[in-house]
């Protein structure tokens, strides 16, 4: 499977996956549809499959469009998004499967900035390849998304299971807010040398006008505080003992930043 990257509004990131054995295309997220219609021109590959991960327009605002141009193409979404996600066909729970050329991707309820968020875990096919994460507004390279719908023990809960998934695992987040996270983050967490050094890679590509995603989950779990509520480091920098009051803490600090 190959991932496509493509920028989209101000600073969305839509995914086109591509399977060269069967030539079927899936996308993840259209914000839009156009840049997707051009990818798949170029491809010369018919779009079989929508995964939406939670139903802002940023993030579902290509469906129509896509499915006029592709019919057949089957729209997944968060089960408890019914009627708000474009049509939306498949209506995914915690521990569904779904299946894109040789992919088997696991579903994660992951409410939070939405109370029907999803997102969709690829572990790899081979041991020494990585596993592939797309998580929507959930997690973001050095950030987490605000909660719209959720509270922040839904977002501990929700962000716990993508924790427990491997390090060696790619995050396709949505968005390219990266920069502007690392910038709160070392606010909070100055001592911590891997962000440091997370905040000089992430500058330079910036610089360079180049994306920061896909990150890695191990680097998030060492650099990102929104996965880092039970560091004493941090607890201390936000005066409490608990991990859902600190992680509370820490997104309204960054709410205000
Ligand atoms: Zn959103
Ligand atoms: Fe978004």
């Amino acid at each position: 499977m190959h991932i496509y990257r493509l920028p989209a509004l101000s600073d969305n990131y839509i995914f086109l996956l591509h399977d060269p054995v069967a030539n079927t295309a899936a996308v993840v997220d259209p914000a839009n549809a156009d840049c997707v219609l051009r990818q798949l021109e170029t491809l010369k590959s018919p779009l079989v499959a929508i995964f939406n991960t939670h139903h802002h327009n940023d993030h579902v605002g290509g469906n129509n469009k896509l499915l006029a141009q592709f019919p057949e193409a089957v729209v997944y979404g968060g089960a408890e998004d019914r009627e708000r996600i474009p049509g939306q066909q498949v209506f995914l729970q915690e521990g569904d499967r779904v299946e894109f050329g040789a992919r088997v991707g696991q579903v994660l309820f992951v409410p939070g900035h939405t109370r029907a968020h999803i997102a969709y875990y690829f572990p790899p096919t081979q041991s020494d390849r990585p596993g592939d994460l797309f998580c929507g507004d959930t997690l973001f390279s050095g950030g987490c998304g605000r909660l719209f719908e959720g509270t922040p023990t839904q977002m501990v809960d929700s962000l716990s299971k993508i924790r427990a998934l491997p390090d060696n695992t790619r995050v396709w987040c949505a968005h390219e807010y990266t920069q502007k996270n690392l910038e709160f983050d070392l606010t909070v967490d100055r001592d911590n040398l891997d962000l440091q050094q997370r905040y000089q890679e992430v500058k330079q590509l910036r610089d360079r006008g180049e994306a920061t995603i896909p990150t890695w989950l191990g680097v998030e779990k060492r650099t990102n505080p929104f996965l880092r509520w039970d560091d004493s480091g941090l607890q201390q920098t936000v005066k409490s003992n608990n991990p859902v009051q600190t992680f509370a803490r820490l997104r309204g600090m960054k709410d205000q930043f």
